[in-house]
């Protein structure tokens, strides 16, 4: 059984976060430390800690984090000047918190996708 992170408390309301969409699969709230002037995390409401964890039977999951960010990036406007989808894994990806979650950023040009 995968560890809960805060994550499940947004999930589950018990902590506050400003929530902009949630189904019976995923939940969408705005990050609490925004990069860009749109930041959102997209997130499953199953506890999957990392992509190396995504099974066959995630698929349609998944599938939902894409089609909630599709409708997110089109709430906030930034759909046609375009916005960058972000999953980050382990140590070498900067995950902080091990429940997958789907970044949407956008709002402003995000430069090149990786800054060494
Ligand atoms: P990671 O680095 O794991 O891909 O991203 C984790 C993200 O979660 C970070 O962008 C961080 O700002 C965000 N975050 C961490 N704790 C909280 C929280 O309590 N509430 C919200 N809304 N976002 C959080």
């Amino acid at each position: 059984m995968a560890e809960e992170t805060l994550f499940s408390k947004i999930i589950r309301k018990e902590i506050p976060a400003d929530i902009l969409y949630q189904d019976d699969l995923v939940t969408a709230f705005r990050d609490i430390n925004p990069r860009a002037p749109s930041h959102i995390l997209i997130i499953p409401n199953k506890i999957i800690p990392t992509t190396n964890d995504v099974e066959e039977e995630d698929e349609a999951l998944m599938g939902r984090l894409f089609t909630v960010a599709k409708k997110l990036a089109k709430q906030e406007g930034i759909a046609e000047n375009g916005y960058r989808l972000i999953v980050n894994c382990n140590a070498h990806g900067g995950q902080e918190v091990y429940h997958i979650h789907m970044h949407l950023v956008g709002g402003q040009p995000l430069g090149p996708m990786l800054v060494n």
